[in-house]
């Protein structure tokens, strides 16, 4: 049994789910069908509930600060739905020699933050003076060269909370485009800003954007967008080969032709099936998998305000933060109770990974108990373990992929690609590029990379 249709989505993720919506959009009626490996779509976006605290698997929310985004929400109808939880409302901190230190929300708390000595305040005017290193960097080597090493816990603490990242390896040119063209076009990052509000016509940046995730958790993202759109679960994508001038997939469940393709995959999944079309320069990518802790306690247990913490690698922490979940989006927890959702893991310590439920839970709770005011013991707890990691984009490999894919998708027509940890890491990240591959597919050839957008940092 062979089917025929126009376009072919491999993977049922966010990615392919949005790829799907943005095509129908912009051609409708246009006859695709997405494949997806799995029982259920959605990849990472997965949540939990049980006895009245529901939490997530996968990613917690997304910023709605990207017009793909918003744009998403607005044809669905879930903006009308979505728990919005203002940056700019709730403090967030940062562990700094051994206590929680709030985050400056502004240039006045910068001059007055704890977490920077006077010199290293000043240093980081230096950036204007300092010429741009046109090799590839780490975004550590990056912001050391350019505001001193002094904001290196707080490089690493934002590396943290987006990548469950290294710092140290992660690649400025891959996480932070945006920013690097206005370095490199200006000579410093603050005089590229200055150019850039300049050319808005002054114009002040605008509020500091939300949280966005919904009642039901960020599931209900997944279950919006998977609503009658011509997905096939349990059909595990094995092949894929040109036959007669139209693409050929081989699935579990038989075999789909069509003249285009999008691979809306994590680059560790699509890499092997791409590899006979053309090896690619590296094998895998590195992933940074990752635990969450979480704990439930009464609300006699006063949790500072705010969103959540993140621990720099030097402060020797056991958890790599956490998360106020019912400061953020109430209603996570039942009537006289909050929860924390605590990340273990990551990048540098897949090893604590190894520990059983009941020692991830311990150590936690000790870890915990020296960075907030734990006067009482969980009434709840749940170690959530998501299979898939983040994949790592890293000095060395992701300049070599990202050249790779652009080479993949001029030689092959009708082929698309984007997904997890090829454009981004982030659901606004996946979300973009889905809209990107849409319009290049109702075109007919590969969409050109859009300019890079210059991401401000929130941790
Ligand atoms: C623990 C964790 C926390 C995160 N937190 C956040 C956050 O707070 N905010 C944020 O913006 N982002 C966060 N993210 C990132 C976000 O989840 C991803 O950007 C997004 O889910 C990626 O979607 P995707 O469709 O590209 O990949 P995936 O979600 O991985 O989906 C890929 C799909 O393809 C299917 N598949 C794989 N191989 C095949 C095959 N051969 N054939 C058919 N189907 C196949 C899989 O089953 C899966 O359903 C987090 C991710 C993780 C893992």
């Amino acid at each position: 049994m062979e089917e025929s249709h126009q376009v072919i989505i491999i993977g049922g993720g966010l990615s392919g789910l949005a790829t799907a919506h943005f095509l129908n959009k912009q051609r409708p009626g246009i006859d695709l069908v997405l494949l997806e490996g799995g029982s259920r779509p959605g990849g990472a976006v997965r949540s939990f509930s049980e006895e009245g605290f529901l939490a997530e698997w996968g990613p917690h929310g997304f910023l709605d600060n990207i017009d793909e985004s918003r744009e998403l929400l607005a044809d669905t109808g879930l903006d009308r739905e979505a728990q919005r939880a203002p940056l700019g409302k709730f403090l967030r901190y940062v562990c700094h020699r051994g206590r929680l230190v709030a985050l400056p929300q502004g240039p006045q708390q910068l001059l007055t933050t704890p977490l920077l000595s006077p010199l290293g305040k000043l240093r980081l005017l230096g950036d204007l003076w300092i010429r741009p290193v046109t090799d590839e960097q780490s975004l550590g080597q990056w912001a050391a060269h350019r505001f001193g090493a002094e904001v290196l816990p707080l490089v690493d603490a934002a590396a943290t909370g987006t990548f469950a990242g290294d710092y140290q390896r992660l690649s400025i040119d891959a996480v932070m485009p945006g920013v690097r063209k206005l370095e490199m076009e200006a000579g410093s990052l603050l005089r590229g800003l200055r150019n850039k509000k300049k050319a808005a016509g002054g114009k002040k940046p605008g509020q500091m954007p939300s949280m966005v995730s919904f009642p039901q958790g960020m599931e209900r993202l997944i279950d919006t967008l998977a609503a009658g759109k011509p997905l096939r679960t349990g059909t595990k994508v094995q092949a894929v080969g040109r036959e007669h001038g139209q693409w050929r997939v081989t699935t579990t469940a038989g075999a789909f032709t069509a003249p285009a393709l999008v691979v809306a995959l994590p680059v560790n999944a699509a890499l092997p099936l791409l590899t006979p079309l053309s090896p690619p320069p590296v094998p895998e990518v590195p992933e940074a998998k990752i635990a969450n802790l979480l704990l439930g306690f009464s609300d006699r247990v006063k949790i500072p305000y705010g969103f959540g913490y993140l621990a720099p690698e030097r402060e020797n922490r056991f958890a790599m933060g956490a998360m106020f979940s019912t400061h953020m989006f109430p209603g996570r927890a039942p009537a006289g109770k909050v929860l924390i959702e605590v990340l273990v893991g990551g990048r540098r310590h897949p090893e604590r990974l190894q520990l059983s439920d009941e020692e991830l839970l311990a150590k936690t709770l000790a870890d915990l108990g020296e960075l907030l005011p734990l006067s009482e013991p969980p009434c709840y707890s749940k170690v959530l373990r998501p299979a898939g990691g983040i994949p790592q984009m890293e000095v060395g490999s992701h300049r070599l992929l990202t050249d790779w894919r652009r080479q993949c998708e001029q030689t092959h027509p009708g082929l698309h690609l984007c997904g997890f940890g090829w454009d981004g890491i982030g659901i606004n990240d996946m979300v973009k590029a889905a809209k990107r591959v849409a319009a290049g597919v109702a075109a007919g050839h590969a969409a050109p990379q859009g300019e890079a957008p210059v991401k401000p940092v929130y941790f």
